[in-house]
């Protein structure tokens, strides 16, 4: 009964599916399943079309992290509608916020000096653009053997042919034919759910690096093109990295020449308690992409960000290559990059990554002090992002039977108890959004309580 809540039913009683082909869901065309409709958002919460207000403990999807109604950003996209609601950026053509944006993230990217920013739309086409990047400049440097790519198992990277292939999760994969062949996944870096007996954290670590290595010298360092890593896992579970583990992989691939793409849609921009990801982690990245709070969500925006090396190089070949013909009609969409301009402005403004990490603490304790509930595996998480594994017996062996619904029904709790939480399979998983205050975090950890006390 997850994904009930509001009623459609109410004034729709022969309910018999809708008029939407919708993204990750089942049910949608049997009677008994109505969507969740969501009308109005406020700050941290959102309210459905019967008036019922939701805490949002996912920020929409990871993505709004200046809450529902920022006005200032809703001022941005009016004043850029009045001024040019569209033009586009090809063939040495563009706009004013697509220059000033990509001048803003060259500049707050600081983990390594980068030299260019090319704009898409959201995080699976952030992903596409940089498999094609990567081709395009090993085809530049004439070698066209180092085409593969190696992601993690319970990566998530998007949902189109590529981006679905860089993922690790097989519903992502089953029934469509994919991964692609040249996409190799090698371990997860989950050590509650993976580490043998004994085994420490750092341990851990250095078994997942050799694994990594022994790939791609398997495969042959000539073939792999570059590796893809979210700096914590999101929708695989939100699974934050073990020690030293981005130390250790990061000098295989520096060895075997194999670029690192930093998958930064969800840890970007102050979720983690640092500005990005790749600050937390020590990453050097080649290749970034970016996307969900790069505009809060308000407007649909990506990008990637490009390190001098591989620029220059497809700058000065692309008149012997050809152009790099890659991009989309809305590729730095004027009205999504003077909303992304303005949420940067805020995120500096409100000293974003402090406010974070004031109130990460009080998120973060709140919802650990429950590790010892009978039904809880792991609660795991860093800054303002946090997942809870659901298992019997504490172990990661013994999941429960999926028939239970174990998950499903602590979701369905919170929800009647007027919050919104992600539920996959029997890991739930939070993000609130940035502005989140310390009242709303303990009404949180209140609705998440009952709703594990029901569970159990
Ligand atoms: N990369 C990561 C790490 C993500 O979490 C997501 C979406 O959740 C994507 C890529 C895909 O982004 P989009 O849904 O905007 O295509």
């Amino acid at each position: 009964f997850y994904g009930t809540g509001a009623s459609v039913q109410k004034d729709d009683p022969g309910f018999k599916g809708h008029d939407m082909l919708a993204p990750f869901t089942a049910g949608w065309q049997t009677t008994d399943v109505h969507p969740l409709i969501i009308e109005k958002s406020e700050g941290s919460y959102v309210y459905d079309i019967d008036g019922k207000k939701y805490l949002d403990s996912l920020a929409g999807l990871w993505c709004t992290s200046l809450g529902g109604n920022e006005p200032r950003l809703v001022a941005a996209a009016t004043a850029q509608l009045n001024t040019l609601p569209f033009y586009h950026s090809f063939w040495n053509r563009t706009t004013r916020p697509s220059l000033d944006l990509a001048k803003e993230l060259l500049e707050m990217f600081t983990a390594r000096k980068m030299g260019k920013v090319f704009f898409v739309n959201s995080g699976s086409e952030a992903n596409d653009t940089q498999v094609k990047l990567v081709w395009y400049y090993n085809n530049a440097l004439g070698r066209p053997n180092k085409k593969k790519f190696i992601a993690r198992s319970k990566a998530y990277h998007g949902s189109t042919l590529i981006s679905a292939s860089l993922t690790g999760l097989p519903a992502l994969h089953q029934k469509f034919d994919i991964p692609a062949p040249f996409v190799l996944h090698t371990d997860c870096p989950h050590y509650w759910r993976y580490h043998l007996p004994g085994e420490t954290e750092e341990e851990f670590s250095t078994r997942l690096a050799k694994n990594l290595e022994d790939l791609i010298l398997k495969e042959g360092p000539e073939t792999i093109a570059a590796f893809i890593a979210e700096p914590v896992m999101g929708a695989g579970g939100v699974i934050p990295p073990p020690a030293t583990y981005f130390e250790k992989i990061q000098a295989v691939v520096k060895k075997y020449d194999v670029l690192f793409i930093a998958d930064e849609v969800i840890c970007a921009f102050g979720r983690l308690g640092t500005m990005f990801g790749c600050d937390k982690y020590n990453i050097k990245p080649d290749l970034v992409s970016l996307a969900k709070a790069l505009s809060s969500g308000y407007m649909p925006i990506g990008a990637v960000i490009v390190s001098p090396e591989i620029s220059d190089v497809v700058h000065s070949q692309s008149n012997k290559l050809g152009s790099f013909a890659h991009g989309f009609t809305y590729s730095g969409h004027p009205v999504s990059c003077a909303v992304a301009i303005e949420t940067l402005k805020i995120y500096k403004e409100r000293n974003i990554v402090d406010k974070v990490n004031s109130i990460s603490s009080r998120f973060q304790d709140g919802l650990k002090a429950f590790s010892d509930s009978p039904i809880v595996g792991e609660i795991r998480g860093t800054g303002l992002i946090l997942g809870t594994e659901f298992v019997d017996n504490k172990s990661p062996n013994d999941p429960f039977p999926p028939e239970w619904g174990v998950g499903a029904y602590f979701g369905a709790e919170c929800q009647k108890n007027g919050m919104l939480v992600r539920v996959a399979g029997d890991t739930i998983m939070m993000s609130p959004p940035f502005i989140i205050s310390p009242q709303e975090v303990d009404e949180l950890i209140s609705i998440y309580g009952n709703a594990l006390k029901a569970t159990e």
